[in-house]
């Protein structure tokens, strides 16, 4: 199994709009972020989870030329605003790609893009939309995933797990059955937004996360969707040995 990081930003990038940096060293190019994404290599068949705004650049600097399913953790812009690109990108293929989301994250989708679903589910787009159910397995391309929700402001945000390796974006507290369905993890990719500052945003912070490792007991962990306030040398140097911050173009081999 390969994972590639393709963006590990928060919600506005890194830097944001107008090249503001706040707390990031300009210097240091692990502090410039796409907006978070994860591309995942299994038994051959190429998933992506999240396509935000910088999804087809993001595809283009790892030159990632396939993919088969896509899935969508919630409605929010910068995981969602790439969608229209698999029109183009399911063009070049022989057969449609997948596009799993909940029936919340469909709605929000259906609102903004309301081009690509014409009428029926299924597609001159190229795009052949799957409901992600809300906990429990699912199936795609032959490879079995689990997936749960977190709350994150007015949204269910889907998680989603593949053996002992997950994938946890945009939460601010944990629910009991999400720490249920990450028993056993070895390898945690989870958002930390704000790092060191608590903040009742919607999102989490070191704190939280650091819960949720005392309760689960992961071998490895990398933070993701990092905002600006997340300098990478400032806050690496502060992190248990086995707690890594994501950065663009971040590579596991498992
Ligand atoms: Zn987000
Ligand atoms: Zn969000």
């Amino acid at each position: 199994m390969k994972i590639i990081i393709l963006g590990s930003g928060s919600a506005y990038g890194c830097p944001m709009v107008f090249n503001q940096w706040d707390k990031l060293q300009v210097d240091n190019p692990k502090n410039i972020r796409n907006r978070a994404s994860l591309y995942m290599e299994i038994e051959g068949k190429k998933f992506v989870i999240d396509a935000g705004p910088e999804f087809r650049l993001e595809l283009n600097q790892n030159n990632i030329t396939d993919v088969d399913s896509v899935f969508i953790t919630h409605g929010h812009y910068d995981h969602i605003a790439g969608v229209p690109e698999l029109s183009r990108a399911s063009s070049s293929k022989a057969h449609a790609i997948e596009v799993w989301a909940s029936e919340e994250t469909k709605k929000e989708l259906r609102q903004s893009f309301g081009f690509m679903f014409n009428g029926a589910e299924k597609e001159s787009t190229g795009i052949h939309w799957r409901r992600l159910p809300n906990i429990g397995t699912f199936t795609s391309q032959g490879i079995e995933f689990q997936t749960f929700q977190v709350p994150h402001h007015q949204f269910h945000c889907s998680s989603f797990r593949y053996q002992d390796c997950a994938y946890v974006t945009d939460w601010e507290e944990m629910p009991p059955i999400g720490l249920d369905m990450l028993q056993g993890i070895k390898l945690l990719i989870i958002e930390c937004n704000n790092g060191l500052y608590s903040e009742k945003n919607g999102h989490s912070d070191l704190e939280n996360v650091k819960r949720v490792i005392n309760a689960i007991q992961p071998e490895r962990v990398i933070l993701t969707h990092l905002s600006c306030r997340v300098d990478y040398n400032d806050i690496q140097a502060s992190l248990p040995k086995n707690v890594e911050l994501a950065y663009d173009g971040m590579t596991i081999e498992i």
